[in-house]
């Protein structure tokens, strides 16, 4: 592959694992130990929160009426775009019934989990549109409570847009906790909310990790680091989009990476001198965060061809992939590993970061190699069942006896051997 880097990442995005790793077990460990008393602590070292810490509906109205009216209709707007895409992914899930041998039919059911713990991230941004994406998910699967963490600002609670949100898309009850104490205090099920089985949502090292050590006792929907996007574009590219596309991207994080893909170098070099002029212009927080991604994280790569610039895609496995090249349907058709897909420059990560009906909560560092993101599908266990006649057992359970024996199973052929004397007796079974 003749694959050339105009400017190639300084670091990856990999943190002090271990340290974090035992931080986090720490306040597991307390939060284990101390229940709610331990949880309460945390939320106040970490925090600088000593108000009510599970949200009541006065609050919920009161953040409800602080808000436009017009940003209430585009979070409205964006959570019915989620629940349409939603609804429409649980019609993919059906329940299967099958006669595997005359007599013995098998099923599939598929199960909503009952109780799911919803991470909003509160700390760097307001993550309104992670209170969608999560909260309403698991409402359209069917899950039966639904409940909702996210870190609340020193003496004032959650962001009201965040509450405003969380209510809208269903959640039952909403915790103003943050970081490893709202996770265990959902999948504990302390302050009144019932454990929960699986944990969604996105969140820092701190979430991530301490999602990663409970799970088994709880589900989860991925193991998530910080967002990573790539843009395939050709000659055929507005270098001045691909370039806000990119510092949209980087102003996630100090540690978010982004790359450009392409087999234009005048588009490569045009993007690369684009993008530091647009960060620039970014306010304080944002800018600081564009421009550390940009400059230890950030790739720019130049090559031969559509096919190379495909199969880099595919190597990288990014959380979000922009294509901004002419045929689309063959990128469509071509690309393999993403974790959500954006065609053309009419589309842009950001339409599904926040509104446009796809989930925003999406494998990244490569797991786009074998997963995709959050969807009804996780919220929801497929489950198995038969049933038999004694005919339809029949062959089955003479299967069953000698494999079991053949793997020294006694106990288990004999489970078969009880079911074909009872059934079909004075027959020789060997
Ligand atoms: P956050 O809500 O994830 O974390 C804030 C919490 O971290 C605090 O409540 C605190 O309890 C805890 N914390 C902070 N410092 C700590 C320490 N030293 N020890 C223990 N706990 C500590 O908010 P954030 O920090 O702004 O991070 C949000 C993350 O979510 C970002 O990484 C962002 O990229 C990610 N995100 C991802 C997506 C996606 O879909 N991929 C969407 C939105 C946000």
């Amino acid at each position: 592959m003749s694959r050339t880097y105009l400017k190639k990442a300084e670091k990856t995005s990999t943190s002090d694992a271990s340290s974090v790793t035992e931080i986090v077990q720490n306040i597991l460990n307390e939060i284990e130990a101390g229940g709610e008393d331990a949880a309460t602590r945390f939320a106040e070292k970490f925090d600088r929160y000593t108000g009510n810490l599970v949200v009541t509906r006065d609050e919920i109205d009161a953040a409800s009426s602080q808000l436009s009216q017009k940003l209430k209709d585009d979070i409205r707007f964006a959570h019915d775009n989620v629940r349409k895409f939603a609804e429409a992914q649980k019609k993919t899930l059906g329940d299967v019934e099958v006669e595997i041998v005359p007599g013995l039919v098998a099923g599939q059911k598929t199960i909503p989990c009952q109780a799911a713990g919803c991470y909003v991230p509160g700390g760097r941004y307001s993550h309104v549109a992670s209170a969608i994406m999560t909260v309403t998910t698991a409402k359209v699967a069917g899950c039966d409570h639904i409940a909702v963490c996210s870190p609340p600002r020193p003496d004032v609670g959650v962001n009201p847009a965040i509450l405003y949100t969380a209510d809208l898309c269903g959640a039952d009850a909403i915790l103003a906790m943050g970081g490893v104490q709202g996770v265990a205090s959902m999948a504990c099920g302390l302050f009144g909310l019932p454990s929960a089985d699986i944990l969604v949502g996105p969140g820092n090292q701190f979430v991530a990790e301490a999602k990663r050590i409970l799970f088994g006792r709880v589900g989860i929907d991925m193991f998530a680091g910080p967002t990573d996007s790539l843009i395939l574009a050709d000659a055929t590219a507005d270098a001045e989009i691909v370039a806000a596309d990119l510092v949209g991207q980087a102003e996630h994080g100090y540690n978010s990476p982004v790359w450009l893909v392409t087999d234009n170098a005048d588009l490569a070099n045009a993007v690369s001198l684009a993008v530091p002029r647009l960060i620039s212009t970014l306010p304080d927080l944002n800018r600081e965060n564009a421009e550390a991604a940009w400059r230890d994280y950030a790739e720019v790569i130049l090559c031969g061809n559509r096919e190379e610039m495909a199969a880099t895609a595919d190597e990288y496995a990014p959380e979000h992939l922009s294509v901004q090249a002419d045929d689309l349907d063959w990128w469509l058709d071509r690309l393999q590993c993403y974790g959500s897909l954006f065609l053309g420059e009419q589309t842009t990560v950001a339409f599904g970061d926040k509104a446009s009906g796809t989930n925003h909560v999406l494998p990244t560092s490569g797991a786009a190699r074998y997963t995709g993101g959050l969807s009804v599908h996780k919220f929801m266990k497929i489950v198995t069942w038969q049933r038999a006649t004694a005919d339809g057992a029949r062959p089955v359970a003479e299967a069953t006896a000698r494999i079991s024996r053949l793997e020294g199973m006694e106990g288990h052929a004999r489970t078969a051997d009880i079911r074909l004397h009872k059934y079909f007796p004075g027959e020789v079974f060997d």
